[in-house]
């Protein structure tokens, strides 16, 4: 990368204290929505946030957040995010598509090239978390937006509980130990539903998976999520989510916030 596209990054990121990449081995498995509700839950915290969706193959945070279809202005401090709420600003790459469901069928540059654009040109100004969504997987999507980050925190990593989406997790825990980020931890999700009728626990993707992958790799487990209809619901709803404060979700993003920001808190250098 040239040393000016460097620069010009390194100097809007300095105003942002703490920068959290989140990732998953494969797409569906939640990152999005994990990354969306961390962002809101930082932000009714009373944190200054930003949102910056760089998964280019699903930009799913705009119509999770009922924002789709935004056209960010241009000013002389650069590209505008799009406000949700006082302290919560986004940013995605689904913004300059033509039309939401177009697909993404840029070539490898010419996503960089945007991806450096919206790290170097968003005018985020001083914020106390940047929460950037990655786009799946381990390939050399999710590698080269990852290495545009100077100074990241670290990756938050989100699985399912079953085998299949663990042989995930573990291939994205290396991938973020070799680009030398700290892992901040994992997030399991799905994990278990709460049948509405006999309110018995139906382990339906089976659970556990991600405690014993923190276990083996030695990195801290941040919580789980349980498999929730409102999740849904809520994500195909066009308006922010919002779960009533006693709610297992509720208490769940709540819980796993916490245990994020202690970790950040107690590593950063
Ligand atoms: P990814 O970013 O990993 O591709 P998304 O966050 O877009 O995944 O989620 C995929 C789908 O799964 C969405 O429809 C979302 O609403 C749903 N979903 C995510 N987490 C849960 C959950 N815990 N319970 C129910 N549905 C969920």
């Amino acid at each position: 990368m040239p040393d000016e596209d460097n620069q010009r990054i390194t100097q809007t990121l300095a105003k942002i204290h703490h920068k959290l990449l989140v990732l998953s081995g494969k797409g569906g498995v939640g990152k999005s929505t994990i990354a969306t509700h961390l962002a809101l839950t930082l932000a009714n915290k009373g944190k200054k946030v930003g949102l910056m969706d760089c998964d280019f193959h699903g930009p799913s945070i705009p119509k999770l957040l009922g924002i789709e279809g935004k056209k960010p202005i241009i000013t002389d401090q650069g590209m505008q995010p799009i406000k949700v709420q006082p302290n919560l600003s986004v940013m995605s790459i689904s913004f300059f598509l033509p039309e939401s469901d177009a697909p993404v069928i840029w070539r490898g540059p010419i996503k960089m090239g945007a991806i450096r654009q919206f790290l170097s040109d968003v005018s985020w100004g001083d914020l106390d978390y940047l929460i950037i969504d990655l786009p799946p997987g381990t390939g050399d999507e999710p590698l080269s937006v990852a290495q545009l980050i100077p100074g990241a925190d670290g990756a938050v990593i989100v699985t399912t509980p079953q085998d299949v989406a663990l042989l995930s997790v573990r291939k994205s825990v290396v991938f973020v130990r070799k680009i030398g980020m700290p892992v901040v931890g994992i997030v399991e999700n799905m994990s278990g539903f709460s049948c509405p009728h006999c309110g018995q626990t139906i382990d339906i993707f089976k659970t556990g998976g991600g405690k014993k992958a923190s276990s083996d790799f030695a990195v801290p487990f941040l919580g789980c999520i349980p498999l929730d209809p409102a999740i849904v619901e809520e994500g195909d709803a066009g308006h922010t989510p919002k779960y009533k404060a006693d709610s297992q979700v509720s208490k769940a993003f709540n819980s796993i916030t916490s245990n994020i920001e202690n970790v950040v808190n107690h590593s950063k250098r």
